[in-house]
């Protein structure tokens, strides 16, 4: 218990942390002040009920940007560091929590398929169960989890916490489907019509290109790939990673610990990086080499020309902008080059079944997040799938949505 922290929470009655800082909303005083009588059990189910993976959310959200930077005693003093007696609550109740269906079951006799066993399709799975559907989740790796198991690096999220899922589901009676690849071993129409609904989560783990010449080059790879099995790619002495996102600090944090002098080569500073603050922290502290406004310009067999870039700001409108400078190539010499520019959904395991999309190449869907597919009503989408990549607590609330949609539809209301 860490009383003394709670003891300095303000329990705002108009909370700011969950209101404006969390995408989930989650009942933060509430919480908080019955954690101060001690009453852990049930604050654990208030936070599993508004967000099922709120130990791992806990664990892995940039508490800086959500919880923590919205907290009121920023103004003036300490913030309160509510992750962590989050964390403390939630992992305890986590570990012996049984799944309980309502008393109202309007879903019941309902059956739901989950494409992607990921932060969508585990707490998307919880809410249907719940509701009384019928579940069963879909995904082509072995075990569930997603990103949490085959992305996030095990140095920084514990595997061990997804067991508890995986033993809530045995016992609720939601199948997992592990190996199962929809595109190859099911069809789009083939869910369509043997289940009620069909909620698409797989994620967006279609790898964007450099587009410079010779990236099909041996010493390439695409960073998720490295992630899902690191020790199955031998690294050299060196290695460059391009990216300045969450993907490009979890492949440099990793190549550094299989011990590979390790650089992150970035076109823009790092105040433009998208990664969590916290985790460019933690890459230098790891012994990452950091090298910003360096754009590739073409792959050789043991190395890359950078051209050097700059930022210039337009003088009628302050817009500030990244430009190459002609003239500044230099070559750097590395074995391995890890590429983490940014991923985007797949649409081609939908085979003939293609979505309408738009003018960005994203997938057209209605006000109930359903793609628009001719002659199919009922296929739903959510999380990075829908959005694009995001972080975790975005695909629990874009899952959670997708729920109350799914149950508007299969109810008629
Ligand atoms: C390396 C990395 C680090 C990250 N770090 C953080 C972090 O620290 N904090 C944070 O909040 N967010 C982080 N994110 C983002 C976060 O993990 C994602 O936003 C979140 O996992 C999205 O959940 P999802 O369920 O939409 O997709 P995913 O987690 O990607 O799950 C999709 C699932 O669909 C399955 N699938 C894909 N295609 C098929 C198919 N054709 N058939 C069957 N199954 C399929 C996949 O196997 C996978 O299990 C990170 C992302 C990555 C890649």
């Amino acid at each position: 218990m860490n009383n003394t922290e709670a003891q300095r929470c303000l329990l705002c009655k108009r909370p700011k942390c969950s209101l404006d800082g969390c995408p989930v909303h989650t009942p933060v005083p509430e919480c908080m002040a019955l954690y101060r009588e001690g009453r852990l059990e049930e604050a654990g189910r208030l936070l599993f009920e508004n967000n099922p993976l709120s130990a791992i959310t806990s664990l892995v959200c940039d508490w800086k940007k959500f919880c923590f930077g919205h907290c009121v005693l920023n103004v003036k003093q300490v913030p309160v560091r509510w992750y962590e007696i989050e964390q403390e609550i939630s992992g305890e109740y986590l570990k012996t929590h049984r799944l309980e269906r309502s008393q109202e079951t309007p879903l019941s006799g309902k059956s739901v398929a989950l494409v992607g066993g990921g932060p969508v399709g585990i707490s998307a799975a919880i809410f249907l169960w719940e509701k009384g559907a019928d579940v069963t989740i879909y995904d082509a790796n072995e075990r569930l989890g997603g990103v949490l198991r085959y992305g996030i690096p095990q140095f920084r999220l514990d595997k061990a916490i997804l067991e508890p899922y995986e033993r809530m589901f045995a016992e609720a009676g939601i199948r997992f489907v592990g190996g199962t690849e929809l595109g190859k071993d099911l069809t789009i129409s083939k869910l369509n019509k043997d289940f009620d609904a069909v909620l698409i989560g797989t994620g967006a783990e279609k790898a964007m290109t450099l587009r410079v010449p010779g990236e099909d080059n041996s010493l390439v790879m695409q960073a998720l790939p490295f992630l899902k099995n690191p020790d199955a790619y031998p690294l050299g002495k060196k290695v460059i990673i391009i990216g300045g996102g969450n993907v490009a600090m979890d492949a440099c944090r990793t190549a550094v610990r299989l011990g590979a002098e390790t650089w992150v080569y970035y076109r823009k500073t790092f105040e433009n990086m998208p990664a969590n603050p916290m985790e460019i922290e933690e890459a230098k502290a790891d012994g990452v080499q950091f090298r910003v406004f360096q754009a590739p310009v073409e792959v050789h067999e043991h190395s890359v020309t950078f051209r050097d870039c700059e930022n210039e700001t337009d003088p009628e409108t302050g817009k500030v902008s990244t430009r190459i400078i002609e003239g500044t190539d230099h070559e750097v010499e590395c074995d391995h080059l890890i590429l983490a520019i940014s991923e985007k959904p797949d649409y081609s395991p939908l085979g003939d079944a293609q979505p309408q999309l738009d003018e960005w190449g994203f997938a057209v869907k209605d006000e109930l997040q359903r793609l628009q597919i001719k002659g199919m009503d009922n296929i739903f989408s959510a999380g990075d799938f829908l959005l694009g990549p995001k972080t975790v607590v975005e695909a629990v609330l874009s899952a959670k949505t997708a729920t109350e949609n799914i149950a508007k539809y299969l109810l008629g209301a």
